[in-house]
């Protein structure tokens, strides 16, 4: 589909490879699972264009906004809201034009209400703790560039590994990875926001702290066999766990949202997602 013809990425000059940028890490991967999954493609190729709008955003505010507070627990700053809702109007046109069908048109109506909403839309979009409708969602999706870019300026501060909110945003994990350490894997977990990642049990469910294993059940299926869908039955939450350790080639973020049918089949099961992704699935 057309959505999906990238321009090659130039990562190379007179000093050897030029370090790729996380944007690029992930429009790369999209690309590749885009082509050995069908059913993803549409809305890879969206999110492909979510990712270098994101990374262009990223660049331009930390030229633009360099004095702002390094936090997200507070209110955006007028010169934050007037930078970002001129920003937000070219996000929503790309949603328009280049979205899923729904996406597409919810875009256009909250792209037809002005400036003055799109300010409102970010006010709410950055205060809020926990988002599900789409219209928050997408909010989040346009503001996440600008959480990570505060995070990075910030030192993250320790937290108890039993916390299962981001330590600096407070916001609830989109997923889990495992990453190789010794024989096994180390379990973190990854913000839905400002995709901070900090370490957390492997027994536990994020959702309510449930630690009896008997009530924690794991699924994998054959076409994602990298990919755990962790279930809790004390909450009814699951979460989705990209093992690295079984796959390196796999950028969590983006082999999340891939494996869409994985949430089908968590929530035919009774199950609902602790946090959804960006593209609200
Ligand atoms: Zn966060
Ligand atoms: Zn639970």
């Amino acid at each position: 589909m057309a959505a999906l013809r990238i321009a090659p990425i130039l990562n190379c000059d007179d000093n050897g490879p030029m370090p790729v940028s996380p944007w690029q890490r992930r429009i790369r991967r999209a690309q590749e699972l885009a082509s050995e999954h069908s059913f993803a493609a549409e809305i890879l190729g969206f999110y492909i264009h979510i990712a270098r709008f994101q990374e262009d955003l990223h660049k331009r505010l930390s030229i633009a906004l360099q004095s702002a507070p390094a936090s997200v627990d507070r209110g955006l700053t007028e010169p934050e809201l007037s930078e970002l809702s001129a920003k937000l109007q070219s996000f929503l046109s790309l949603a328009e034009t280049r979205g899923p069908k729904a996406l597409a048109q919810l875009s256009r109506e909250l792209h037809a209400r002005g400036l003055d909403f799109c300010r409102e839309l970010l006010d709410r979009g950055w205060t809020a703790r926990s988002t599900s409708d789409a219209e928050g969602l997408l909010a989040q999706a346009f503001l996440q560039p600008y959480a990570e870019l505060l995070r990075s300026r910030a030192a993250l501060r320790p937290v108890p590994t039993a916390h299962a909110l981001c330590p600096f945003c407070n916001r609830k994990p989109v997923l889990t990875v495992l990453r190789p350490m010794g024989d096994g894997g180390a379990r973190s977990l990854i913000c839905s926001f400002c995709l901070a990642e900090w370490e957390f049990r492997r027994i536990v469910c994020p959702g309510c702290g449930e630690e009896d294993d008997k009530k924690l059940a794991v699924f994998t299926a054959s076409d994602f066999d990298y990919i755990r869908v962790e279930c809790c039955d004390a909450c009814k939450t699951y979460v989705k766990t990209i093992d690295l350790t079984k796959n390196g080639r796999a950028e969590p973020l983006v082999d999340e949202l891939a494996s869409s049918p994985l949430d089908l089949w968590a929530r035919e099961h009774g199950y609902a997602k602790l946090q959804n992704n960006l593209l609200g699935m």
